[in-house]
């Protein structure tokens, strides 16, 4: 157990016990309370150790255990980060992609893709090609007509 204490920063393994003499009934009664050994203050909270660096995190700052520069030391990889973000949402995955990759980074990966599918499951790919060229043939042709003109 460890605590730390807010007003000087210091860190403690037990609280100090702290007697005051406070008004009760007809007279005083002893009041027993805790503070920091090294100023007094009782501005101090429960603090546990990074179990990967040992430095000292409150519970705002600990992560299952791990402060947060050890949380993102431990998922440095772009893959690390993928793996967990495909775990939650598919929008989490096309967010984090577009972060890292940018529009054109997913469409030159997208287009590798297609490439060898298409050489790989050529119906499947097919079939799908033909569904989605039937949804979108005006706008194709249009796009065919635009490219054919700038060649
Ligand atoms: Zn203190
Ligand atoms: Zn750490």
């Amino acid at each position: 157990m460890a605590y730390l204490c807010h007003n000087c920063e210091e860190t403690f393994d037990e609280p100090k016990t702290d007697t005051q003499s406070v008004p009760y009934g007809m007279g005083n009664a002893a009041f027993e309370f805790y503070v920091c050994p090294y100023c007094n203050s009782d501005d101090y909270e429960e603090v546990t150790e990074c179990k990967e660096c040992g430095k000292v995190i409150d519970e705002d700052n600990n992560f299952s255990g791990l402060c947060a520069e050890c949380v993102k030391e431990n998922c440095n990889l772009p893959v690390t980060v993928f793996d967990f973000s495909v775990d939650i949402e598919p929008d989490a995955v096309s967010d984090f992609a577009l972060k890292c990759l940018g529009a054109k980074g997913i469409n030159e990966i997208l287009r590798q893709y297609f490439q060898e599918i298409s050489e790989t499951d050529i119906d499947k790919f097919a079939k799908e090609q033909d569904e989605y060229i039937d949804e979108y043939i005006i706008n194709i042709g249009e796009w065919l007509e635009a490219k054919e003109n700038d060649a």
